[in-house]
């Protein structure tokens, strides 16, 4: 079967792409709408023409094997001149996703009706790419101007209620698509064929200085990113100047963009994400099935953990200490809750339903069903031995038990267990259930079953897991911990940790370490490091300032000193007391403080991630470079457009 079909019925004829899985633009399909539309143009009975696809979804972007080679004739922007430039009117029927070349393919159509599910956009910016086929020019025609520039500088795809809200389609389908589109067409066929687009004038169009708003505004929140900006320029030049030059000009940026560093770098964390969790233990390992979830320990990790759970469709359990605390817990899972049911995440009625599977519970009996349980108590070995072993006399035999834990050694913990071969660690970020974020954590007993079993949970959870080895800290903590230290000597060598937090906000962060640190509150790390105060080796250097501002109580935002000063907003200033402890503290070392630069600070940060990357290779704790950098980008703040560290080292 060919991967366009042409058939008809009676003066209706269907378009019908068959590309599974996406339906992508490759080029027999772009050949194949070509010829299709040579067809239908030499029949005189045909009156109307829709353009449907079969499988999961609509087109939902170009085909990546094409990636890199040069391209082949008909390109897509000539597709789809010639689709809105047929003689007959074209409806666009959409299910499942219309992305990318496939919104600019139902762009070109002269109608567009969609399943209620379906969600359609513009998201090339994800790949440091702007449309590259008339999207910048085509959407403000169909449009407002301003949820043009959302959809294609954000890149985020609408949902169908809000394309039809904004005039994006036609009409929802109610019922078979098919069907609806061909009642759809009957209610159009005597109708003189609508304009094309490109011919339109814009729907509306800013004036010179709301532009230099709007534009101004897409530059902010890109934070460093280039593409956003060149789209709403190009969406700029589509609407002021003639639409044959903005076409013009919009594939000159895409092919442009295409060879840009950024778009490298995002393509590759884009693949990297995507094959980052296969290795070949999984390979034909089966995962047990999972329908009810335990969590030990209702605080911020377990709650979020719950939640997680919950929206993933589980039963949840969870077991804390005493009433209170159970209490406590089930008020922060509703709040999490309610937080989606605010934003229109979720329903009312879906809400209830959440919250009624949850249960909480100081028996651990309560787990003898339960399949998976994660374990978010305090991290303290003796504390997660004595919850093991509960686990371990109550759970079921093949229950995967996981750990949440930061730093401890999860062999440690597995080797008290009965069916030690089902521990893993499962290293959620906080909050647990909006951070992308997990760090799958091989034991080294830990079997396949159990490994599959912990991968098919965090996909149902839409989390990127990462499996990675046990050691301190795992790949980002363990990353975060090294250049945390040369962070601070630089402190001692010269810099002040807003110089510091400066650079690497600059450099795409969305905040520095030292913010970092006082967000999360500084006792945290305070308390690790007088724990493993006795087993500091004497002869590495160590840098006593975060000791000094916790005796000094300033433990960071929540009581507005830290390594910074917080005014009654809550935004951060640097404090001159902090820098005179930094200078006193270079003083009594007896260190000389000299310059860094903007550009020394980044390279040393950098620098200090990178090498720790090449330890954590060497010693098997990440399968892969592109493993760190996954986790770099979706845990830490690393700008995504610079790909992670250990990219930035390939180029
Ligand atoms: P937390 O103090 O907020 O919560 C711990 C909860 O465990 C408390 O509610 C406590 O009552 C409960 N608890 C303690 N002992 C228990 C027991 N024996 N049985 C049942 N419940 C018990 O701590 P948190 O920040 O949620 O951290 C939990 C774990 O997650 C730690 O191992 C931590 O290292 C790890 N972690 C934390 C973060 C973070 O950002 N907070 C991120 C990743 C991992």
């Amino acid at each position: 079967m060919s991967t366009v079909n042409l058939t008809t019925e009676n003066d209706i004829a269907f378009i019908t792409i068959n590309n599974p899985p996406i339906n992508a633009t490759s080029h027999s399909v772009r050949q194949g709408i070509v010829d299709a539309l040579d067809e239908i143009e030499g029949d005189s009975s045909i009156k109307v023409v829709i353009l449907i696809c079969a499988g999961k979804t609509f087109i939902a972007g170009a085909d990546v094997s094409e990636f890199g080679q040069p391209p082949k004739d008909p390109i897509l922007p000539d597709v789809i001149k010639r689709l809105e430039s047929t003689t007959k009117p074209v409806i666009a029927a959409i299910h499942g996703h219309a992305l990318g070349g496939g919104l600019e393919i139902a762009l070109g159509c002269h109608y567009r009706i969609a399943e209620s599910g379906a969600k359609l956009g513009l998201p090339e910016v994800n790949l440091g790419l702007i449309p590259g086929a008339g999207g910048t020019v085509r959407l403000p025609r169909l449009v407002p101007v301003r949820d043009a520039i959302a959809m294609i500088t954000g890149g985020k795809p609408v949902s169908a209620d809000k394309a039809n809200a904004i005039g994006l389609i036609d009409a929802i389908a109610h019922g078979p698509l098919r069907d609806a589109a061909l009642d759809f067409a009957r209610t159009i066929i005597n109708r003189p064929r609508p304009l094309e687009l490109r011919r339109c004038p814009p729907v509306d169009a800013p004036d010179d200085h709301q532009w230099d708003e709007i534009i101004a505004g897409v530059g902010k929140k890109a934070r460093g990113q280039i593409a956003p900006v060149i789209a709403a320029q190009a969406i700029r030049i589509g609407i002021e100047q003639d639409t044959a030059v903005g076409l013009v000009h919009e594939r000159e940026k895409f092919v442009e963009l295409r060879d840009s560093d950024q778009s490298k770098a995002l393509r590759h964390i884009f693949f990297a994400e995507r094959s980052v969790a296969k290795f070949p233990e999984l390979d034909g390992a089966a995962p047990n099935p999972i329908n009810e979830v335990g969590v030990i320990g209702g605080g911020i990790m377990g709650a979020g953990i719950a939640t997680a759970s919950l929206l993933a469709g589980f039963k949840a359990t969870i077991i804390e200490r005493n009433e209170d605390a159970c209490t406590h817990g089930r008020a922060t899972v509703e709040k999490h809750l309610s937080g989606s049911l605010k934003r229109g995440l979720i329903t009312q009625d879906r809400f209830d339903n959440l919250l009624a599977s949850l249960s909480t519970s100081t028996d651990y009996a309560d787990l003898g069903t339960a399949d998976l349980v994660v374990e978010a108590v305090f991290e303290d070995m003796a504390v997660k031995h004595d919850v093991f072993g509960k686990l371990s006399k109550h759970c079921k035999p093949d229950a995967v038990l996981a750990s949440n834990t930061s730093y401890l050694d999860i062999n440690e913990i597995a080797a008290k267990c009965t069916n030690p071969q089902r521990v893993i660690g499962l290293h959620f970020f906080s909050p647990a259930h909006i951070m992308k974020l997990l760090e799958v954590v091989r034991t080294d007993r830990a079997n396949a079953a159990s490994l599959a079993t912990a991968f098919a949970f965090a996909r149902k959870l839409g989390k990127i897991a990462v499996p990675c080895g046990v050691c301190d800290g795992f790949i980002g903590n363990r990353i975060m911990s090294a250049y945390r230290k040369h962070c601070e000597y630089m402190l001692e060598d010269g810099a002040l940790p807003h110089q510091i937090d400066d650079a690497m906000v600059e450099f795409g962060f969305p905040m520095g370490l030292f913010a970092m640190q006082d967000m999360a509150g500084l006792e945290i790390s305070w308390a690790t490091r007088k724990r493993l105060a006795p087993f500091r080796d004497p002869a590495e250097r160590y840098v006593a300032l975060g000791d000094y501002l916790c005796e000094m109580d300033r433990l960071g935002k929540k009581n507005g000193l830290g390594w910074y000063r917080y005014d009654e907003n809550g935004k951060a200033h640097p404090d001159p007391d902090v820098d005179a402890l930094v200078i006193a503290e270079s003083d009594k070392k007896g260190i000389t403080r000299r310059n860094f630069d903007t550009k020394e600070i980044m390279s040393i940060i950098l620098d200090a991630m990178r090498s720790e990357g090449d330890k954590i290779l060497a010693e098997g704790i990440a399968m892969s470079p592109d493993a760190i950098d996954v986790v770099m980008v979706n845990g830490y703040g690393f700008p995504r457009h610079e790909g992670g560290p250990m990219f930035m080292t390939q180029k």
